[in-house]
């Protein structure tokens, strides 16, 4: 699909012509991934960070929040539940969070892996070459690390670098994959400052970069931030007409052109579009190209405390909650539980 015509869909308003778009995202679904959704337990392991992400609600400036870092036992707990619910694998993200030690998440993904056998997915920011490295050694299948915007000022502007490192999250997923990671990447839709331009690069860039795995959710804007704030309105103001609106329907659409652009790629129903819309968000996003979902598996006590924006779904639940309800929507739209680990790269293999 060329530029033209990946700007010509986002663009486009007209109910009737958008169902030709939404027919055509579930059909390549169902042909190149199938009716399987895949569950990935999401534990969130720590809310320290030492980044300051202007759109992150537990950025390092987000004052007057409580850090917690679970402990390897709590850890574990979420793991066996994860195996106990016959998840295919568990995901363990966190704030770039230095007290999560090389040695620590080492250690972590062994036990995990004797004692579940899951997938195990990493997402804990932009860490050095010797950590990534131990990780995979342990037994890490994947890594999970948005580029969140393809536009280099954009991106400088809303993540600003650490002192004397390059800001290049797309060098550093490049890397991930020649260190032998499932590699997931992804964007938010509707920042401030994110033109159609923008977006439609994005969308040939997750091609280029050839992913297993593509998050796309709304911006939410928290309070807490800049984004929330003065560097929106900034951000904005240079889109001008051209900016993209952080609404449902335009994450649908950049959900079903991520299908037609990468058919074989793990594409979640994120959180955050089930935040903006309770009701129907995750059907929806399910029904128009994507197969994964995240359950939460944070226990209640700390998921609160994960507030990367305002209005998080499913903040009050439990992990068995988050199950079940899963699982009933799924049920619902006609689409069935997936089996195994529901990885990419196997799944090639085998084709
Ligand atoms: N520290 C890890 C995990 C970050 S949280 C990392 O940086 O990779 C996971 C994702 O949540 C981020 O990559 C971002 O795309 C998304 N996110 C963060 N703040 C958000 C906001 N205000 N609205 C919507 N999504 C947000």
């Amino acid at each position: 699909m060329e530029r033209e015509e990946i700007l010509h869909w986002l663009k486009e308003r007209d109910e009737a012509r958008l169902e030709d778009l939404w027919a055509r995202a579930d059909a390549v679904r169902a042909a190149h991934v199938g009716p399987e959704v895949h569950f990935r337990g999401l534990i969130e392991i720590s809310n320290h960070c030492i980044r300051q992400c202007q759109y992150c609600g537990i950025s390092a400036g987000a004052v007057g929040i409580r850090r917690y870092r679970m402990s390897e036992a709590e850890i574990l707990a979420c793991a066996e539940e994860a195996k106990a619910y016959g998840y295919g694998t568990v995901v363990l993200q966190g704030g770039e969070d230095p007290g999560l030690t090389e040695a620590f998440i080492t250690e972590l993904v062994v036990r995990i892996k004797e004692r579940t056998g899951l997938a195990v997915t990493l997402s804990l920011g932009e860490r050095e070459e010797h950590e990534l490295r131990a990780w995979k050694a342990a037994g890490a299948d994947r890594y999970l690390l948005r580029f969140e915007s393809s536009d280099a000022e954009l991106y400088r502007r809303i993540h600003p670098s650490r002192p004397g490192a390059l800001p290049d999250r797309i060098a550093l997923l490049k890397r991930l994959g020649d260190l032998g990671y499932e590699v997931g990447s992804g964007i938010m839709v509707g920042i401030p400052g994110q033109t159609w331009d923008i977006l439609a690069r994005d969308l040939e860039v997750f091609r280029e970069l050839d992913l297993d795995m593509i998050g796309i959710g709304p911006f939410i804007p928290s309070e807490r931030t800049p984004l929330g704030g003065a560097l929106a309105e900034e951000l904005r103001l240079q889109a001008g007409d051209q900016q993209v609106p952080n609404d449902e329907l335009t994450t649908l659409k950049t959900v079903a052109l991520a299908r037609l652009i990468c058919p074989e790629a793990n594409l979640p129903s994120t959180t955050a579009l089930a935040t903006i819309d309770p009701e129907q968000g995750r059907e929806l996003g399910l029904c128009r190209g994507a197969n994964i979902v995240m359950p939460n598996m944070t226990p209640p006590e700390y998921r609160i405390l994960y507030e990367i924006y305002p209005g998080k779904a499913c903040i009050q639940e439990t992990a068995g909650m988050c199950r079940a309800c899963l699982s009933g929507r799924i049920h619902r739209i006609g689409r069935i539980p997936g089996k195994g680990t529901g990885s990419r790269l196997a799944a090639l293999k085998k084709a």
